[in-house]
């Protein structure tokens, strides 16, 4: 019996490939643009004909190609971006598959010309249906140029099943979009049809999303606020829309390490931040930006996924909620600050009632997890064919760690049992396992909520010092410290100019207590100096965060059950997440699973 199986010819395969890879022509300008980003592009010209039926160029000034190299960049699995399976972990590249060329000529006319700055002269190579017709050497700038002719020419079935020329526009601007609003520092052009229908220059992030967006009087990005979050995890930065500008379309954007994503427990993050804020039926705006180490995340998903699995999304959801509602809460703070009258100064003899910021409670369910692999045995059949290739073995099924739990505080009763330990840590039981509290973290937490909500309602508490202080500062720390000074003295801290470069400290705020108020003014002047940012309601959070951290108990003091039970008790009543702003873990659990292994 003669055999059966046989490789299927490079053509054919190739075909195969590009229907998972080039669905329409905005597929195929998606990987064609983020070819040009990879490449070091900072100009980078689409041009699209008829829906890019006819025609899809797009024009950079990158680094080019050799002539072997452009020659090379159309064969299948053939990429400059990386070399072996462990560089998957490290990427910073939009592309590594080396398919989206070779899927790209499979189905189209392809025409390219590339030079490298250090060559004299270019290439052009004229592809169709993967083979090569033309090569030959040529005058051209430095940069690529790619033409995709009549896409789809050799695929009938493909090709009817595009829709009209201005859907198929639409999605190549949405992708054209997606793209665009990641890389402000790249200039990008859109033309259809000899029409330019977008120029977008080199500019700020936000200045980007005003050009993309902005297209009436009022400027778009007047209703953002900033989001910023750095932790140790992730950094998050991007903006979120006001409240009262939510609509039922809004724009929503993440992305994380310059790509596009969708990612549904993300956005209930946000939703949940704006919990009793919108309007029934709308939705905030959000461009969010995630910046995380290249191995906490699989980005070896399908190519035209949008969907992207995060190793500790969990965190991630904590950390993003809180600074959303950090934003929010700015927000709302600012207009009812002024600076204009006195502060009190009093001395009481009982701490005082703090006024606390109704947080909404946070609500979500531990168990959701939208990316949960399948069973490993619909995993195993799900594997088939070229995906095989790129699934890395630290994403097998069997080796995925358990999802992190999401963990709150329970309610803190007169009995609730509780016992300190170390003189670090407060223990208590609960339905999820054996807690341990923080107990320098928590109280941080709790005096950063108060000290924020002193700050809105300009009620901070003085307490003179008997025996004033001088503080003396070098130029920069005078600069900001002047700044600073008002909010300063909203908080409780009085402060005198003596000479150019030095201040008297009469008062402080009472949670100071016995701390040091030369120490904490230049730690908090440096934090604020840290954040890297003059906008002033993110040096209210650094400063906020840097006297809480001063004021609080520190590691080490033995605390009364009555203490704790009060510790425990503001603690929920003014937080609810397990992060702090800077990302330290505030309180974990042990749980009954874990413990039960240990026996
Ligand atoms: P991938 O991007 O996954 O590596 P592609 O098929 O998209 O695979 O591209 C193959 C290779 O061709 C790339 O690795 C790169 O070396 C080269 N290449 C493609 N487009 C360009 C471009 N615009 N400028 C320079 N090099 C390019
Ligand atoms: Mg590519």
């Amino acid at each position: 019996m003669s055999d059966i199986i046989h490789l299927l010819p490079d053509n054919v395969a190739n075909q195969i490939a590009a229907g998972e890879v080039i669905q329409r022509p905005a597929s195929c300008l998606k990987e064609l643009v983020e070819n040009s980003l990879d490449a070091g592009a900072t100009h980078i010209r689409v041009l699209v004909r008829d829906g890019g039926r006819t025609l899809l160029q797009v024009i950079d000034d990158g680094k080019g190609m050799s002539p072997t190299d452009a020659r090379m960049a159309f064969e299948r699995h053939a990429t400059s971006k990386i070399q072996q399976a462990s560089d998957l972990f490290q990427l910073r590249t939009m592309g590594f598959r080396g398919e989206a060329l070779a899927s790209i000529c499979a189905v189209a006319h392809v025409e390219v010309t590339t030079r490298r700055p250090e060559d004299e002269m270019g290439t052009r190579l004229e592809i169709a249906g993967s083979d090569v017709m033309a090569q030959e050497v040529v005058q051209c700038p430095v940069g690529t140029n790619i033409r995709v002719k009549n896409l789809f020419y050799n695929v009938p079935a493909r090709r009817r099943f595009l829709k009209t020329d201005q859907t198929e526009m639409r999605n190549i601007q949405t992708e054209y979009n997606r793209i665009a609003l990641v890389y402000p520092g790249v200039q990008f052009t859109l033309v259809n049809n000899d029409e330019i229908i977008s120029e977008l220059p080199i500019s700020s992030m936000k200045q980007r999303i005003e050009n993309v967006f902005g297209h009436t009087s009022k400027p778009f990005t007047s209703q953002l606020v900033d989001v910023s979050a750095n932790t140790e995890l992730v950094n998050i930065y991007g903006f979120v829309g006001k409240p009262e500008m939510a609509t039922k379309n809004s724009h929503q954007y993440f992305f994380v390490n310059g790509r596009f994503m969708r990612h549904p427990y993300f956005h209930k993050a946000i939703l949940t931040a704006y919990s009793g804020l919108l309007a029934a039926e709308t939705v905030p705006s959000y461009f969010i930006y995630f910046d995380i180490q290249p191995d906490a995340i699989d980005v070896n998903i399908h190519p035209t996924k949008t969907e992207i699995k995060f190793a500790d999304e969990q965190a991630i959801f904590q950390i993003l909620l809180a600074a959303v509602r950090e934003s929010l809460g700015k927000f709302n703070i600012t207009p009812s600050l002024d600076f204009t009258s006195e502060t009190r100064i009093e001395m009481p003899q009982t701490s005082p009632k703090p006024t606390t910021i109704a947080m909404p409670r946070l609500q979500v369910d531990p168990s959701y997890n939208p990316f949960k692999k399948p069973s490993s045995h619909q995993q195993q059949s799900a594997a088939t064919g070229w995906e095989k290739l790129y699934v890395p073995s630290s994403y097998e099924p069997t080796s995925e760690p358990a999802p992190q739990q999401l963990f709150t505080l329970p309610s803190i009763t007169d009995t609730t049992p509780l016992m300190q330990w170390q003189n670090k840590y407060i223990v208590l039981p609960t339905e999820q396992g054996l807690m341990l509290v923080h107990q320098h973290r928590a109280h941080t937490a709790v005096l950063y909520k108060e000290l924020l909500s002193q700050l809105k309602e300009r009620k901070g508490i003085s307490q003179s010092l008997l025996f004033p202080e001088v503080i003396e500062l070098s130029n920069a720390d005078m600069t900001t410290l002047q700044s600073l000074q008002s909010d300063l003295q909203v908080m409780g801290f009085a402060l005198e100019q003596l000479s150019p470069n030095a201040y008297t400290i009469t008062a402080v705020p009472m949670q100071l207590g016995q701390v040091n108020p030369i120490d904490t003014l230049l730690q908090v002047i440096h934090q604020v100096q840290d954040t890297g940012s003059n906008v002033a309601l993110q040096w209210q959070e650094a400063m906020t965060l840097t006297l809480a951290d001063k004021m609080a108990i520190p590691l080490g003091k033995s605390l009364t059950d009555m203490e704790m039970r009060d510790l425990l008790i503001r603690f929920n009543e003014n937080y609810s997440v397990q992060y702090l702003n800077n990302g330290q873990t505030i309180f974990t659990i042990l749980t009954l699973d874990e413990v039960q292994k240990r026996f």
